[in-house]
């Protein structure tokens, strides 16, 4: 059995990767915060495709809830092991920095930067082990370029990216590769409320982006044909950002 887990599974990209795993044949475990009925939808539409996962309820911002889930799972798994890893979970608190409530920069920076922290070293010593791991991060076009209301969050996402290019260099003697992928502005609920009539209007592709359309990119990077990539950052942002 091959295993993957996704961070933020139960929606959105996050429930789009996991789908797209579940096509390549991996068992999927289904990380969420709070949302069950939407990670036990996620697992249904796994099944769908052919396969299966397991919920896996911990807050990543959260060091002891994560090693304690995944510690659990290891021992009920002995001699098995997650080969691949999509730190996908993350939240925006869009403010101006001046108006920005200290709250609103620590919970962004927590689960965003804090999150990846703690999932990726929990699992990476068996990636070590075993010579073989893939690791995606979800980061953001906010991430590469700075966007204004996003300080947080381009903090976030900008810390993710370099953190991805100094582990890729640690680790890629071991066959363990670790990219980023930063998409622009993708149909989810966390872009629900954006005004998507206006700002499509910014996208040369003239729409916003599907969350099928990133978890392809991913399974490209998560493939054995992208053993050769790592340490990069892939823009998927319909040409928003050149
Ligand atoms: P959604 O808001 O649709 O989903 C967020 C997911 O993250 C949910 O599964 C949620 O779980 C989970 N989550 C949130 N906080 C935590 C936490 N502390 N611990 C564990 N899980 C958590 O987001 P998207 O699908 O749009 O975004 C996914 C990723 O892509 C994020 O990192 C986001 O920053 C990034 N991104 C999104 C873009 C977009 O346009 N949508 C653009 C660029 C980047 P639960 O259901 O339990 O709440």
């Amino acid at each position: 059995m091959k295993y993957a887990l996704v961070t933020g599974g139960s929606r959105g990209i996050g429930r789009a990767i996991c789908l797209k795993l579940a096509e390549m044949g991996y068992f999927i475990l289904i990380n969420y915060q709070t949302n069950e009925a939407e990670a036990n939808n996620t697992l249904v539409l796994v099944r769908q495709m052919g396969s299966d996962g397991e919920l896996m309820k911990f807050d990543v911002a959260n060091a002891e809830e994560v090693k304690q889930a995944l510690d659990q799972w290891s021992v009920q798994h002995k001699g098995e092991h997650v080969e691949v890893l999509i730190n996908n979970a993350g939240i925006r608190k869009d403010n101006l920095m001046l108006w920005m409530p200290g709250n609103d920069w620590s919970s962004v920076l927590n689960i965003g930067l804090n999150g990846f922290f703690h999932v990726t070293q929990q699992l990476l010593k068996n990636m070590l082990v075993s010579k073989y791991g893939r690791i995606v991060n979800i980061v953001s076009l906010s991430g590469i370029k700075g966007l204004p209301g996003q300080v947080n969050y381009s903090a976030a996402k900008g810390g993710v990216i370099a953190a991805t290019k100094a582990l890729a260099q640690e680790v890629a003697k071991k066959n363990v590769t670790v990219n980023a992928v930063a998409p622009g502005f993708i149909c989810t609920d966390m872009t629900q409320e954006l005004d998507e009539a206006e700002l499509k209007k910014q996208i040369p592709v003239g729409r916003f982006g599907k969350s099928e359309e990133v978890a392809d990119l991913v399974g490209f990077l998560v493939s054995k044909q992208a053993s050769y990539i790592t340490g990069e950052v892939i823009s998927i942002n319909g040409g928003l950002y050149t």
